[in-house]
């Protein structure tokens, strides 16, 4: 911790989510400074401070040594569409400009022909050259995946996002389709991906930079777990989502579109130049913080400082 930047460099902030996620109808964090720039920590409210130490590294990371070299200038993303209605999920790939589109299927509430028909719109929508991924978020069985990949197998998917919630179940699925299979919820922590790829879990792994600990640790990861990568959020502010645009600039191979485009689920950035996607895509670069914007959502620094000083124990 001694090189912990002074509470002057920490700002708090608290942004309104235009769409619930995870439960949370607010997206908050601090923002350190130091000599390389701004590094985002916000670790979801349920992680203790062991699981946070991560995050905290990925900020500091930013603040204190920059990244390394990007060998890409644009970073192509997915349009995200929530479990809608057929009519809105077409509207909102058209609108996006984005040529991939994740679809979240099996929405509690909801039937299987409710997905069925979603992902059909985005089909429709995207034309026969866009991508059609489907995230499922563990949320089927063995059974149920392999008949509901079948099925929607028939629109073309590019590959399928934690259909089921374990490493065994997502190998078996893997082992009954032809639809490649994602690891997302399977890697939270830097050994994991070498669990999916030892299981045989999945094709692709889905990276996010503040739990794996930065840029440098996540490269890492990808490398030692040899499976293509899929750079994802974690819903940040374009400080935060810098880290993920400086990953996915840096892989040496992104053969798949990332889940960055995350901006507009956010009421609102800490910058003046938030990093949204245009025509699909977005730029690699490192927007400034802008005092006027971070005063709309800064919010007192305390509760943070506590949780990033436990947090720094761990480190
Ligand atoms: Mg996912």
């Amino acid at each position: 911790m001694a090189t912990l930047s002074p509470v002057g460099t920490l700002r708090a902030f608290a942004i309104p989510m235009r769409i619930p996620f995870r439960g949370q109808t607010r997206r908050e964090g601090v923002l350190l400074h130091g000599p390389a720039g701004w590094g985002e920590f916000s670790p979801f409210p349920e992680y203790g401070p062991r699981e946070a130490a991560r995050w905290l590294a990925c900020a500091r990371e930013a603040a204190f040594d920059g990244w390394p070299a990007p060998l890409r200038e644009v970073i192509p993303v997915n349009v995200t569409v929530p479990a809608v209605v057929p009519e809105r999920a077409h509207e909102l790939v058209r609108r996006s400009g984005c040529r991939t589109a994740k679809v979240k299927v099996a929405e509690k509430g909801q039937a299987f022909r409710d997905d069925l028909a979603r992902v059909e719109a985005v089909r429709d929508a995207l034309g026969p050259g866009g991508a059609v991924r489907v995230d499922v978020n563990g949320a089927w069985s063995v059974e149920q995946a392999v008949r509901n990949l079948r099925e929607l197998g028939r629109f073309g998917l590019e590959y399928a996002e934690q259909p089921c919630a374990t490493l065994g179940e997502l190998a078996a699925v893997r082992r009954a389709v032809d639809v490649p299979i994602a690891a997302d919820e399977s890697i939270r922590r830097a050994e994991d991906p070498l669990k999916v790829r030892a299981a045989e879990a999945a094709d692709i792994a889905v990276l996010k930079v503040q739990p794996l600990g930065g840029v440098r640790a996540a490269l890492r990861v990808a490398e030692a777990c040899g499976l293509p990568v899929v750079v994802s959020s974690a819903v940040e502010t374009s400080v935060g989502l810098a880290a993920g645009l400086a990953l996915a600039a840096a892989l040496p191979e992104l053969p798949y579109a990332c889940g960055l485009g995350t901006m507009s689920l956010l009421a609102g950035d800490v910058t003046a130049d938030p990093l949204t996607p245009v025509d699909g895509a977005i730029a690699v670069r490192r927007p400034e913080v802008d005092p006027e914007s971070l005063a709309a959502y800064e919010i007192d620094a305390p509760a943070w400082l506590d949780r990033l000083t436990a947090a720094g124990e761990f480190e």
